[in-house]
C-alpha cells in the first residue's frame, strides 16, 4: 500500500496533515464549535484523552491542561500531564493547575471505560461551565442522557461531518452546569454499579431523557465516509505531506522492531519470550 492512499480514502486525514493539525480529529471538534461556539470566552480548558494533541492546537488565549494516558510531543503554553482520567489524583493534579478557578470547557476525545461516565464525573470535578465528550450511541445512551441532565441544562448529541456515519461516535455538548443543590462532587459511579440488569430503554417519565440530536458541519463539508480523488483541485497537483507530529511512543513500536530483526511470531513457530509483557506477536 501506497503512502498516499490513506490520504485518498481519508480526506480529513489528509487535510489535517496540510494544515498542520496533529490528528484529524481536530476537524470534529472544529465543526462542533462552528455549531455551538464552543471556544468563545474560553479561559480555562481541560483537554481529556488528548493525545497526539489536535484538540489542543485549538487554542485561542486559554490555560488549557492536556492529560493522556500516552505520552505526548509538547505543545507550546499547553500543561501536559500523563495520566489516567478516571483517577481522583488525575482530577485534582487539573485541579491543581488552575488553582481552585473552574474550567470553562472540558473536553473529551476518549471513551476510555464501557459506560463514559467516569469522564463526567471528571468533569463534576473541575466544575465546569461546558463540555463536549465522545460518546458511542449504544443501547444504553439513554442513561448518559438523563444523568448528565441532573447537572446541565442543555444536553445535546452532536456528529460532526468529519465523524464517519459508520461509526457509532458522536458527541455529547452539555451546557449550563447547574448541580443539584447539595452535591459534592466525587468519582465513584453508585448509580450503574448497582444496575447491570436495568434495561435503561425501558425507563419512563424523568427517568428517561430524550435528547436532540444534531449533525453538524454544513453540507458542504468533506463527507469523511467518502473516498476523494488525491487531485481535489485541478490547477493544483497533489504533494504527499507527512505527519504533523510522528506518534513519539506508539503502541506497535515493539512490533515494529521485532518484524525488523524478523522475530515476530508467525503461525507456524514456536512464541518467543518477549520483553514488556508480551508472550508473542503475530500481525
Ligand atoms: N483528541 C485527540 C487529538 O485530536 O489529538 C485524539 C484522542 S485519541 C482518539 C483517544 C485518546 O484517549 C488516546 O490517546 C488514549 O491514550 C486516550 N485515553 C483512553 N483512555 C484514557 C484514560 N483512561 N485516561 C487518559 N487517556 C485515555
Amino acid at each position: 500500500m501506497g503512502r498516499s492512499s490513506k490520504d485518498k480514502r481519508d480526506i480529513y486525514y489528509r487535510l489535517a496533515k496540510e494544515e498542520g493539525w496533529r490528528a484529524r480529529s481536530a476537524f470534529k471538534l472544529l465543526q462542533l464549535d462552528e455549531e455551538f461556539n464552543l471556544f468563545k470566552g474560553v479561559r480555562r480548558a481541560v483537554d481529556l484523552c488528548a493525545a497526539p494533541g489536535s484538540w489542543s492546537q485549538e487554542k485561542e488565549q486559554a490555560k488549557i491542561v492536556a492529560v493522556d494516558l500516552q505520552a505526548m510531543a509538547p505543545l507550546p503554553g499547553v500543561t501536559q500531564i500523563q495520566g489516567d482520567i478516571t483517577k481522583t489524583s488525575t482530577a485534582q493534579e487539573i485541579i491543581k493547575h488552575f488553582e481552585g478557578q473552574p474550567a470553562d470547557l472540558v473536553v473529551c476525545d476518549g471513551a476510555p471505560d464501557v459506560t463514559g461516565l467516569h469522564d463526567v464525573d471528571e468533569y463534576i470535578q473541575a466544575q465546569l461551565l461546558l463540555a463536549v465528550s465522545l460518546i458511542f450511541r449504544g443501547k444504553d445512551v439513554t442513561l448518559l442522557y438523563s444523568q448528565l441532565r441532573i447537572f446541565f441544562g442543555e444536553v445535546t448529541c452532536a456528529k460532526p461531518r468529519s465523524s464517519r456515519n459508520s461509526s457509532i461516535e458522536a458527541f455529547v455538548v452539555c451546557q449550563r452546569y447547574a448541580p443539584p443543590e447539595g452535591y459534592v462532587p466525587n468519582m465513584s459511579n453508585p448509580l450503574l454499579d448497582h444496575c447491570y440488569d436495568v434495561d435503561f430503554n425501558q425507563l419512563e417519565g424523568p427517568n428517561r431523557v430524550i435528547v436532540p440530536f444534531l449533525a453538524c458541519g454544513d453540507l458542504s463539508a468533506f463527507d469523511s465516509d467518502r473516498t476523494y480523488p488525491l487531485q481535489l483541485d485541478p490547477s493544483k497537483e497533489y504533494k504527499y505531506t507527512p505527519p504533523t507530529q510522528p506518534p513519539i511512543r506508539p503502541p506497535y513500536e515493539q512490533a515494529c522492531r521485532l518484524r525488523k530483526s524478523n522475530l515476530l511470531a508467525n503461525e507456524n513457530s514456536p512464541s518467543l519470550p518477549l520483553d514488556e509483557g508480551f508472550s508473542s506477536l503475530h500481525l
